[in-house]
C-alpha cells in the first residue's frame, strides 16, 4: 500500500492509505481475573505495570471520548480489556456508552468468568454481542492455560448469553499443545450451544516473550483439519463482519466459523480499527507500540475539538500494517485488549 499525502483533518478518520475507520475497540480495564499461559501468565505479572485507579479513564471521560469518535463516524464499539466484567459498575457502562448517538454495534470480548451473573443485565442494558474466550474442553487443561479459570462457569456464561439474547462467539487462540486436538470439537460445543466458533492466530506481544511460531496453528493448517473432518468450508456470503475475522461455513451454509488470521494471511489493508486503552493511550495499531493519550488532553480542560485533532494525526500516522514477525511490540495483550 502507498501512503497519500493529505491534509490532516480531511476527514479525521481516513488514514493516509484511505482506510476509513468504523470499528473502536476500549480496554476498559487492565486488570483480569485469569492468567492465560499466553498472554498474562503470572511469570510475566512483575513486567506489567498495572494502572492505579486514578490513572484509568472514568465513566464521563469514556462517554466523552466515545461521543467524540461516534461523531467522526465510528459506529461499532467493543469492550475488552482485561476482563471487561471486572470493571466496577460495567452494566452501567454500557448502559451509558449504548446511548451515545451514532453507535450502532455495542459488543463485548469477556473470558466468560462472570457471564452467568451478567448475561441478563448486560442485553438489558443494551450489549448485543459477546465473543467469549474457550481455548480447550477439558477443564483441567483449562485451568492450568488459564492460571485461575473454571470452564464449568464459562460454558454457563455463554448458555446463559444464549439465553438472554446476546449474539455469542467463542475465541480459541490456535496452539497446538492447547487445542490442536480440539479443534473440531471445539466447533461442535459452540455449534450445540448457539455461539460461532472461531480461531486466533497467536501474535507475538510483550516483546515477543510468549511467542513460539511452532506452538501456533496457521489458518490454512485450521481450515484443512476442519474440512477433513466437517466436508468443505465455503466462503460465507458475508466473509467479513467488519472485523478482522473470515468466516466459512460448513453443512452447506448451516454452520459458521470464524478465523483471524493475523499472522500467516493477515488483513491490515483494510484494517477499520482503533484501540484505547484504560488509561486513554489511542493505538492505532495493535501491532505498534506508539500511542495518541487522549486522557492528557482530557485533564488538561482539552476541547472536543482538541480530541479531535489528536484522533487525526493518531489516524493519520497509523502504520500500512503490523510487523509482529520481525519486531513485535513491547505491549502487553492484557493491556490493549486484543
Ligand atoms: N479477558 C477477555 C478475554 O479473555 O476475552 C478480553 C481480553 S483478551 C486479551 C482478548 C482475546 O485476546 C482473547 O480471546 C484472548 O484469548 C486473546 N489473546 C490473548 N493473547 C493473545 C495473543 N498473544 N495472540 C492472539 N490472541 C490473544
Amino acid at each position: 500500500m502507498e501512503r497519500l499525502h493529505l491534509p490532516l483533518l480531511r476527514d479525521p478518520l481516513v488514514d493516509s492509505f484511505a482506510r476509513r475507520i468504523r470499528y473502536l475497540r476500549v480496554s476498559v480495564t487492565d486488570r483480569c481475573n485469569y492468567r492465560c499461559t499466553y498472554c498474562m501468565p503470572e511469570e510475566l505479572e512483575d513486567r506489567m505495570h498495572f494502572e492505579p485507579k486514578s490513572a484509568v479513564l472514568t465513566f464521563e471521560e469514556l462517554e466523552r471520548v466515545v461521543g467524540v469518535f461516534a461523531r467522526l463516524g465510528v459506529r461499532k464499539l467493543r469492550l475488552t480489556g482485561g476482563e471487561p466484567t471486572v470493571r466496577h459498575g460495567v452494566v452501567e457502562l454500557v448502559a451509558r456508552l449504548g446511548k451515545v448517538p451514532g453507535i450502532e454495534q455495542l459488543v463485548m470480548t469477556t473470558n466468560g468468568h462472570l457471564l452467568a451473573e451478567l448475561a441478563r443485565p448486560l442485553r438489558a442494558a443494551g450489549l448485543q454481542a459477546v465473543n467469549v474466550s474457550v481455548d480447550t474442553l477439558d477443564p483441567a487443561k483449562f485451568r492450568r492455560v488459564t492460571g485461575r479459570g473454571d470452564l464449568s462457569r464459562v460454558l454457563a456464561g455463554i448458555d446463559a448469553a444464549v439465553a438472554a439474547g446476546l449474539r455469542v462467539q467463542t475465541n480459541a487462540v490456535a496452539l497446538a499443545e492447547i487445542n490442536g486436538d480440539e479443534l473440531v470439537a471445539l466447533c461442535e460445543d459452540a455449534w450445540a450451544r448457539g455461539a460461532v466458533p472461531r480461531f486466533i492466530e497467536h501474535m507475538p506481544m510483550s516483546d515477543g516473550a510468549l511467542f513460539e511460531p511452532a506452538r501456533g496453528i496457521s489458518a490454512a493448517a485450521i481450515r484443512l483439519t476442519l474440512e477433513s473432518a466437517l466436508g468443505p468450508l465455503a466462503p460465507a456470503e458475508a466473509t467479513r463482519d467488519g472485523g478482522p475475522a473470515r468466516y466459512w461455513t460448513v453443512d452447506n451454509g448451516r454452520k459458521r466459523v470464524g478465523i483471524i488470521s493475523a499472522m500467516t494471511e493477515h488483513f491490515c489493508d483494510d484494517c477499520n480499527r482503533l484501540r484505547l486503552t484504560a488509561t486513554g493511550d489511542l493505538h492505532a495499531c495493535l501491532g505498534h507500540d506508539d500511542a495518541t493519550s487522549l486522557r492528557d488532553i482530557l485533564r488538561a480542560g482539552g476541547s472536543d475539538d482538541d480530541l479531535v485533532t489528536a484522533v487525526a494525526s493518531s489516524v493519520t500516522g497509523k502504520r500500512a500494517g503490523h510487523v509482529f514477525a520481525e519486531n513485535p511490540p513491547s505491549k502487553h495483550m492484557i493491556g490493549i485488549g486484543g
